[in-house]
């Protein structure tokens, strides 16, 4: 049966079913996950690069690429339209003349999850769904909190028990309610679930997941749109699920599928903290992706057992020609350190990971040194306080020959 789409509906991403956009996130007849599938002829007519440039500076300006019908109904709370930095002193300590910083940082909420809840929520409101809900390691949770409060809906989020005190303190703070269960994300994550089958709460990245994944995509819509609608010669993401890597690659994809950008070969690096690095393991061996039964990395934030869309992130490392390192707790601080020291960005664990992978990746001769590079930075260093390098700190009474001492002296 052929089903009508208009601007979109949802395709099985393994077998190819469609089906009508509803509630659902996986197939019925083989399981796999579902993923919105636009209908490019449709999307084109009113999705032009001078109509967009018109637009106000959200993620909303790709609205016809997201999944969502009401313009009415959209919870934003200002989230992306990021800088994409040259990287001039980083790529000078790497080798690299064309490296850039996306900083995803600097949302409302201080992580990349932003993008992806003002989609889920919006959608789930266009569900008439009145509790919002995810599992997290910590920077989803903060963002749907968020975002419930201002849609003014109830939310709870499920945590593993080790998250960053910072992160819980800012989920407390925007009223969400925290439910802390004793192991890991995964846990965490199979029991978000069954709750979502059982209260019929929207849980964005489990039962809306594959609207709420739209919203990743546009990181690299704008990473496009900022390089003056070109593609880089690579990306290198960390991977958590593996979700983001597969967006960015389905952002690409769409916006070649537009003629929005010139037909230019991507090549997808992933970044996991060793220990819990399902998918690089993966790709050194040659394997498919076996999942870590205690997973443990200083990323906590990507520190996963069972990436969800391991399989997918690793297709598309191999199909590119990319690859992906996993550096050490040791490297991933390091990393942090050289970032903020060299651009002036502090970044939590996740994005010492990307730096960290990105270093090995170029020592290993994995890029040209003219190769134009994005490296995703996905979260604040301010929420993991854990990792923030060490202070040297100096008192003194406040009298200036002391400061003279200071400076004979040094810190
Ligand atoms: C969630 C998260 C990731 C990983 O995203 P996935 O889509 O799960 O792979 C990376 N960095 C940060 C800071 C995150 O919060
Ligand atoms: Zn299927």
């Amino acid at each position: 049966m052929v089903i009508q789409i208009t601007r979109y509906n949802l395709k099985c991403r393994e077998c190819g079913k469609e089906y009508p956009a509803e509630k659902r996130s996986v197939c019925d007849d083989c399981f796999g996950p579902v993923k919105v599938n636009f209908n490019i002829d449709e999307v084109r007519k009113t999705f032009t690069k001078s109509a967009i440039s018109q637009r106000p500076r959200t993620l909303w300006r790709y609205f016809e690429l997201l999944p969502v019908d009401d313009k009415n109904k959209i919870i934003d709370l200002g989230s992306s339209c990021t800088p994409l930095i040259h990287a001039k002193n980083l790529g000078k300590v790497l080798g690299l003349k064309n490296l850039y910083i996306k900083n995803d940082s600097i949302n409302p909420t201080f992580s990349f999850k932003d993008r992806p809840v003002t989609v889920g929520i919006t959608k789930a409101i266009e569900f008439d769904m009145k509790v919002i809900s995810c599992a997290s390691t910590g920077n989803l949770a903060a963002s749907c909190g968020a975002h419930a409060s201002k849609a003014g809906l109830e939310c709870y989020v499920f945590v593993p028990d080790n998250i960053e005190h910072n992160k819980i303190a800012q989920i407390a703070a925007y009223g969400a309610k925290i439910i802390s269960v004793n192991g890991i994300y995964d846990t965490a994550n199979r029991l978000s679930n069954e709750a979502a089958d059982r209260y019929g709460w929207a849980v964005l990245n489990v039962n809306i997941r594959p609207y709420y994944a739209e919203g990743e995509k546009t990181i690299a819509f704008e990473t496009a749109e900022q390089l003056g609608w070109n593609l880089p010669d690579a990306v290198v993401v960390p991977i958590g699920s593996g979700g983001l890597l597969c967006e960015v690659e389905k952002a690409f994809t769409e916006l070649r599928n537009l003629s929005f950008v010139p037909e230019h070969h991507v090549r997808f690096f992933g970044a996991q903290g060793e220990g819990a690095d399902a998918v690089i393991t993966a790709f050194k061996n040659k394997t498919n992706v076996i999942p870590i039964k205690n997973p443990k990395t200083i990323a906590k934030s990507i520190m996963f057992g069972s990436p969800g869309d391991g399989d997918h992130a690793l297709k598309i490392m191999k199909e590119t020609n990319g690859g992906g390192e996993n550096p050490t707790d040791g490297e991933i601080l390091e990393g942090i350190k050289l970032l903020a020291k060299t651009e002036g960005i502090l970044t939590e664990p996740a994005g010492g990971t990307t730096i960290a992978a990105l270093k090995r990746l170029t020592e290993a001769g994995s890029f040209d040194s003219g190769d134009k590079i994005v490296a995703y930075i996905t979260g604040n260093g301010l929420k993991t306080q854990e990792a923030i390098p060490k202070a040297n700190i100096r008192r003194i009474d406040p009298k200036i020959e002391f400061v003279d001492r200071i400076l004979k002296e040094g810190i």
